[in-house]
This record gives C-alpha cells, structure tokens and sequence, in this order.
C-alpha cells in the first residue's frame, strides 16, 4: 500500500490522479490532498478518499470546508503554503504527486525530495524554475522522480531502450495548438475563448494558454534538458498534430525509439505511480488494424517566439527561465482578463527577461525572490501595455 500526498488535487492533473487511486482499489492509500481555491470539489475529494490530512491555500476558507463536511469525520486541516512542505515531506508520505499549477509547491516538491519521497512530477514549472537546484537535490539523496508531464514520461521509457551515452537526440512533439494553421496575422484578434479551446488535451487554463503559443513546449525542452541532463541542442521539437506519439529518442546507430498511447493523462499518472511495474489501464487502445497517419512537421519559430525564447533562456542559465516562467504566467492572466492581446503574452515576456537580471540562485528561497521579482516587472509592463494598475 503506497501512500499518497496530492499537491493540487482538485486540478485537471489531481481529479485524473485521484482516479487512478480510485481504478486501483487497495493498492493506494491517499495520506494528504492539497487544493486552492476549490473548496467544493476537496470537501468531495475528502469523503470519498478520506485523507489524513487535508490542506488549503487560504486560511479563511477552513471554517467553509468544516461546514461542507458537515457530520463527516474531519481530517486534520491546515491552511497556509508552508503547510505543504509539511505534508510533502512527513513520514507517512510515500509518493508525492505535485500537480499545483505554478511555482507554489516547488519547495513542498524540493522538501520531498530532500526526505527521500518517489515523486510524480506534472508541475514543469517547479524544473524551469529551479531545476539546477531541484535536480541536484534528486541526484544527492539518489530519489526516483518519475516525469508526469505526457511527452518526458514518454522519454523516460525511450530512454529505457539503451545506453543513455549513446542517446544522439530527444524529439518532444508538439500538438501545435488551436492556432497551428492560422495565420500570424490573425493573432491580434484571438480571443481567451479561442486559444482555451485546445485539440487533443483537456487542461487546465494556464497550460491550455501555454499551449496555444507554444511557451508549454519551450517550457517542456527546458523540463527535458534538466530531467535528462540535455543540451537544449539536443532536444528537438516536431509538430504531431494527433498527440499520439509522446517522444522519441535518437540512438548512434540512427534507430529511432517512439512511445505511443492514447491522449490520457492518467496514462502517465499510473506509471509514474508504479514503475517499474505496468498495470492495465482504463484507457481506449490503438487500433492497429484500422488506417489511420500520423503527420510531423517543424514549428514556425516566427510565429511562436515564445519556443525560441525558450531556447534562449535555458543557454543562458542562472535565473532567466525562472524569469520566463513567472512572466509568461503574469501575461496569460492578462491576456485572459482581457488586458492585453494574444501575441501581447510574447511581447510582455520578452520584455521582462530584458529588465530583469539573470543570478545563479544558491537556494529555492533565491528563486522564489527571483519569482516575485520577475512578476512584479512583468506586472508593470502589462499595466503599460494597458493602462491597468499594478497591483500591490
Ligand atoms: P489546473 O489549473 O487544472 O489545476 C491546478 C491545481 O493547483 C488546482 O488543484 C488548484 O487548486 C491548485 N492550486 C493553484 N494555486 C494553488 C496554491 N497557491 N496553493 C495550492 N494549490 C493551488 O492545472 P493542471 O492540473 O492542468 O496542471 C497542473 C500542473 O501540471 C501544471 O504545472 C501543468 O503545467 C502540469 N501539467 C498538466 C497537464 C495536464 O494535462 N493538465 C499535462 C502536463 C503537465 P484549486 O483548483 O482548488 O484552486
């Protein structure tokens, strides 16, 4: 019985998570479920997985989830970040999933990692953030963290296929988007209806965002460079619009290895939960017997600078994708609160990297600093861009 502790449990990744546990009856036992603001859905998620502990963001949101829980048996609740180191990283946590949205369970994820706990990792900001100093710490107390995020979870199974010294390339494929074939100039008239409306995956809506201007593949290259100890030269992207190929991994000898399964994320959840082992899984098969092709083209760097960017930042080290990262979730709550334009999220990122100073940060502390600092500036620039206050 391995026991769970759920970092965004009421998220698209958390909900595919806890069904999973549910599919798989007596092998998991959830200890502690963290959500933010989503106080209906977690007083849900309590009865039916009965956590030890159950933790929320914001404190005055507690006398609410005692109230939904209304004569059921409480767990211990506590509100408050720092409360999630403490869940990530006590004793009666086995495997930490840390699927919050952002950098808000980064040092839970880190304190996890320095205890020893096998983590799934969805949050691919907690790497592009802090990935020198998370992947320092997995390699130090020699922990196993098992990539969530669909296309490294592929790669993690590619990479199985051979000597990792002679990997030549890691290819991550791209869906390419709602806005694959429209026109650049059609961008500034894009609404946040439009660019939520994703083809292949059901998300949540930063990442949905992301995905439509191609920063969630350039934060992908930048995850795979520090998972698998990458130059981002070597890690390629291809448009695939049927998101059926995860990844594919490149050998010497020129043979190419691809992982291939249906577009459920509770496919990579369950590995990630039970590798080295394989369990059936409530997912459609491939049908092989019916004709179906598969198309792979290059991305249009032109019309998606944030991929390129992305590039850029992770040869330029130190704090500069920590910058990337912050800025970009500034400019999407921007973009869909209506404050600025679709190609404006570029404009505000690019921006912001030029203002802000890239450092070496020696700690998580120093990168959540580097965090805030980079949301304020880009927060500014969006207030210029649109006349907003920024806020306090
Ligand atoms: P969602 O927006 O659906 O869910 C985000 C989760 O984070 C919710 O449970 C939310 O709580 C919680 N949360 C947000 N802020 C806080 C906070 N300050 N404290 C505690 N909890 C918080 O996102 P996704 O599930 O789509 O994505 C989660 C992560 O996984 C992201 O990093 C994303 O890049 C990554 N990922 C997602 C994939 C997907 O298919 N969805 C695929 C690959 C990676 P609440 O709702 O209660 O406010």
């Amino acid at each position: 019985m391995q026991r769970v502790t759920l970092l965004g449990s009421t998220g698209s990744i958390g909900q595919s998570t806890l069904d999973v546990i549910r599919q798989n009856p007596g092998h998991f036992e959830v200890f502690a479920l963290v959500a933010g603001k989503n106080i209906r859905a977690l007083a849900e998620q309590i009865r039916e997985f009965r956590p030890q502990v159950a933790v929320v963001s914001d404190p005055a949101d507690l006398p609410v989830l005692r109230e939904l829980l209304d004569g059921f048996p409480i767990p211990e609740l506590l509100a408050g970040n720092g409360c999630y180191s403490q869940v990530a990283a006590a004793g009666e946590t086995d495997v930490l999933v840390s699927a919050i949205v952002g950098v808000a369970g980064m040092e839970a994820t880190y304190q996890a990692i320095c205890r020893r706990k096998r983590i799934g990792l969805a949050n691919k900001e907690t790497l592009v953030a802090g990935g020198s100093l998370i992947m320092g710490a997995v390699k130090q107390y020699g922990v196993e963290l098992i990539p969530i995020d669909s296309e490294h979870n592929g790669a993690h199974q590619c990479f199985r296929a051979g000597n990792r010294a002679d990997v030549t390339k890691l290819i991550l494929t791209a869906s390419g988007g709602p806005f694959r074939n429209t026109p650049k100039e059609a961008f500034a008239s894009v609404t946040p209806k439009q660019a939520l409306n994703h083809p292949t995956w059901k998300m949540g809506q930063r990442i949905t965002i992301d995905s439509a201007t191609l920063m969630n593949k350039g934060f992908e290259v930048i995850e795979a460079c520090w998972l698998f100890d990458l130059p981002p030269d070597q890690v390629e992207v291809v448009v695939h619009p049927q998101s059926t190929v995860h990844a594919m991994v490149e050998y010497n000898d020129g043979s190419v290895i691809a992982q291939v399964c249906a577009t459920d994320m509770r496919m990579p959840i369950q590995y990630a939960l039970t590798w080295p082992d394989r369990w059936s899984a409530p997912v459609p098969r491939i049908d092989w017997t019916k004709p179906r092709s598969w198309d792979f083209h290059p991305p249009d760097l032109d019309k998606f600078p944030l991929l390129r960017l992305a590039y850029e930042t992770q040869k330029a080290g130190g704090t500069a994708t920590c910058t990337l990262n912050a800025a970009d979730e500034v400019a999407v709550e921007s973009f869909l609160r209506g404050e600025i334009s679709f190609p404006g999220i570029a404009e505000v990122v690019e921006e912001t990297l030029q203002k802000v100073a890239s450092v070496n940060a020696a700690s998580i502390a120093e990168v959540l600093d580097k965090d805030r600092e980079s949301r304020q500036a880009a927060a500014q620039i969006v207030a210029e861009k649109s006349g907003a206050r920024v806020p306090a």
